[in-house]
């Protein structure tokens, strides 16, 4: 009897992994945490189940901004899950008073909104956030942008590249997670940091949106490139002086330049 292809590809597959799989942490390893800002309790259950079924991310759920505030200021997470329309402290204010606290002005935010216009997209992005997914969203999605969110942030991404970088205003230090312009500490988003790092890696060449999306994102195509824009706008506004080596290259992108 012929064996069933897919059967045996999966026994194989199970049976002939000697060395560890790099996706599994060790039973010790610590595992990632979410807090989910969600008052539909429905959202919030399905929510969770998806990001607990990989058996790395615990996910905490609290149903307001008070509560969410309350929650961090006893265990900083990994990343929010925010959702933009909850009762008496909205979703704005809340991403606005975490950037504020030390603990979580880096933290990633994903705001969750049930609004579609652009206007209102960009006012989350002002307000701190990193991403954002429109409701209704597809749960695969959802945990797409939360896997490629925590690679971008986590401990390998943090080792990698140390550099300092000095410029006529702009002394950034990446390894080090400071940016100073004309010696005044500048304050970043994790996002605004990264596409502040990639440029800089990647000075006096243009980098194009989809590239910018691909690389600082680290993902396709499930965000508009228009979100690439206000990012270069809020970290040109807190550049200062040293805002204006992010030159726009009309029709292809942006450029870093000495
Ligand atoms: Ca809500």
């Amino acid at each position: 009897m012929q064996p069933n292809p897919i059967t045996r590809a999966s026994t194989n597959a199970a049976s002939s992994a000697p060395r560890p799989r790099p996706v599994a942490p060790a039973p010790h390893a610590p595992r990632t945490r979410v807090l989910v800002v969600e008052d539909e309790q429905d959202i919030a259950g399905l929510i969770r189940h998806t990001l607990e079924r990989g058996g790395e991310i615990d996910v905490e759920v609290v149903a307001s901004g008070d509560a969410a505030l309350k929650a961090v200021s006893e265990h900083t997470p990994d990343m929010i899950l925010l959702d933009l329309n909850l009762p008496v402290l909205g979703g704005l204010e809340v991403c606005r008073l975490l950037r504020a606290r030390p603990n979580t002005s880096r933290v990633p935010i994903i705001m969750l909104t049930a609004r579609t216009s652009e206007s209102d997209r960009v006012t989350g992005l002002d307000a701190g956030a990193d991403d954002y997914v429109t409701k209704p969203f597809s749960l695969r999605e959802l945990a797409a942008r939360v896997r490629a969110v925590l690679r971008r942030g986590g401990p390998e991404a943090q080792a990698a590249e140390p550099e300092v970088y000095r410029g006529t205003h702009l002394v950034a230090d990446f390894d080090a997670v400071s940016i100073t312009v004309d010696g005044q500490a500048i304050k970043l988003t994790r996002r605004e940091f990264e596409l502040l790092r990639y440029l800089v890696d990647n000075r006096n060449r243009v980098l194009s949106r989809d590239r910018l999306l691909e690389r600082v994102w680290g993902y396709d195509r499930l965000i508009e490139t228009r979100s690439v824009d206000v990012h270069i706008g809020r970290l040109r506004n807190k550049l200062g002086p040293a805002g204006r080596q992010i030159e726009t290259v009309v029709g292809l992108g942006y450029r870093f330049v000495e």
